[in-house]
């Protein structure tokens, strides 16, 4: 096992990452091809029956929101799932130049909106802290840029276990944390760097001040409805009990149409769809608040761009996973539909992307962080790990080409300001945003 030793806290040393499993949560995978003796009667299984047996068939999203956010037996409620002990990898785990750029594109994003003295990290599943850890590192370094920010985090995070471990990636054991967990705001605490964080289970709760939001791989989490075209027009995809084997869960089409129908478009031409609300209401509330008070979102996952079709499946220990099989083991994850959120945020706030996470990462300068890092190292272990990290995260056929960037800024940022206008412009200058296009070294 090569797990790096964590050699230091400066940006220009490489941290620990854990070795990189050879999957991560970018493939397809539908129900219907594991033998009835791998199935295995588990309490979210016997759970979903009861509700199956009470009212009815259930729909693909909730069985989704049962499965991985039920309070007491969710998936995401009390176990770590990630790295390679878990489930799945994500980038941050991979490599730390990942939420080192990010860190960079966030403090480009408040210079260019015009420095504002209060700046609100508001992330939305942090998994284990680790991304949010490496974007504070690189606040602490350019803490010369921003001497005179009023910075606060705020992560929002509906897992008990998770928010336990991002506590402890992220804070100050001297400082005790502050529980409350009647309250919207159920932990409190104070970073490494002396910055106060908050924990909500709620985005709607997070304070409205000037913020800059990030998701990475959270909305892939969210539930989606899923419709088959038929000659009867659109049908909702159900989850019902097989009745031939007993203790299985089978799909059924649904005899007539249903409420979530209403988020089909009139236009669209495939003839099998992924809908989620969810992610609209949040988008929404992102866009309402970015209009009002400023600052960005920044959205990383991967997905599609309105094409894709059946992309609904499950992975328990870094393989695929059949979605109706031990539900409450496996995580379940649907590909980003970021045409969708384009529309949920048209009119509030201008939208960039999606690009691909290899283009994103090569225009916030991947190739010089990594040099740097790779000079800076003696160890042969060590530079290994680096050049790995950024094949998993670069290349086309890994994560370069499944993940994608998308940005919500406010109009004002694209459209530039009067006051950056030189004398023979007769627009205003908006300067470029970074890593949704090529950045500009000088
Ligand atoms: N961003 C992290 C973790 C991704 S896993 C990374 O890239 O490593 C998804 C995260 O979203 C987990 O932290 C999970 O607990 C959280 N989550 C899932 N559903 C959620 C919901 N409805 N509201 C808030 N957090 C949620």
């Amino acid at each position: 096992m090569s797990v790096l030793v964590r050699s230091g806290v400066g940006p220009l040393c490489a941290v620990a990452r854990a070795a990189i499993p050879s999957i991560w949560r970018g493939k397809y995978f539908s129900s219907g091809n594991e033998p009835a003796e791998n199935n295995p009667v588990t309490p979210m299984l016997r759970h979903l029956m009861y509700k199956i047996k009470s009212t009815g068939p259930i729909t693909v999203a909730e069985y989704m929101k049962e499965v991985l956010t039920n309070p007491a037996k969710g998936y995401y409620v009390h176990r770590d799932m990630l790295g390679e002990k878990g489930d799945f990898i994500t980038s941050p785990e991979i490599s730390q130049i990942f939420g080192e750029l990010l860190g960079i594109w966030f403090i480009s994003e408040w210079m260019a909106t015009g420095k504002s003295t209060a700046f609100q990290l508001v992330e939305l599943g942090p998994g284990r802290g680790t991304l949010v850890g490496d974007i504070l590192r690189v606040f602490s370094q350019l803490g010369s840029v921003l001497k005179n920010c009023d910075i606060s985090v705020h992560l929002v995070e509906v897992s008990q276990k998770l928010s336990e471990v991002q506590a402890l990636t992220l804070t100050e054991e001297k400082v005790p944390l502050e529980r409350n967990a009647e309250s919207p705001v159920y932990m409190k605490g104070v970073t490494k760097s002396g910055i106060p964080v908050s924990w909500y289970r709620d985005l709607h709760d997070v304070p409205k001040g000037h913020s800059f939001y990030l998701a990475h791989e959270f909305f892939d989490v969210l539930p989606v409805h899923k419709f088959q075209k038929t000659p009867q027009g659109w049908r909702e995809v159900f989850i019902d009990i097989d009745p031939q084997v007993s203790d299985k869960l089978r799909f059924v089409l649904a005899p007539c149409a249903t409420p979530a129908e209403v988020f089909i478009q009139h236009d669209e031409t495939r003839d099998h769809i992924e809908v989620c609300p969810d992610a609209g209401v949040i988008i929404e509330e992102l866009s309402r608040r970015i209009a009002l008070t400023g600052g960005a979102a920044l959205v990383a996952d991967y997905g599609h761009d309105g094409t894709k079709t059946d992309t609904f499946r499950g992975f328990c220990g870094h393989k695929l996973h059949d979605v109706l099989i031990a539900p409450g083991t496996a995580d379940l994850t649907a590909d980003v539909d970021f045409s969708f959120l384009r529309r949920m945020a048209q009119g509030k706030v201008a939208s960039l992307g999606p690009i691909t996470q290899h283009t994103f990462l090569k225009n916030m300068g991947i190739d010089v962080r990594l040099k740097v890092l790779l000079d800076k190292s003696n160890e042969q272990s060590v530079k290994q790990q680096l050049l790995q990290g950024y094949d998993m995260l670069m290349n086309p056929k890994k994560m370069g080409e499944r993940f994608n960037f998308f940005a919500l800024l406010p109009h004002q940022r694209l459209q530039g300001r009067r006051d950056q206008m030189n004398a023979r412009q007769s627009k205003p200058f908006a300067s470029p945003v970074a890593g949704f296009s090529e950045l500009a070294w000088q």
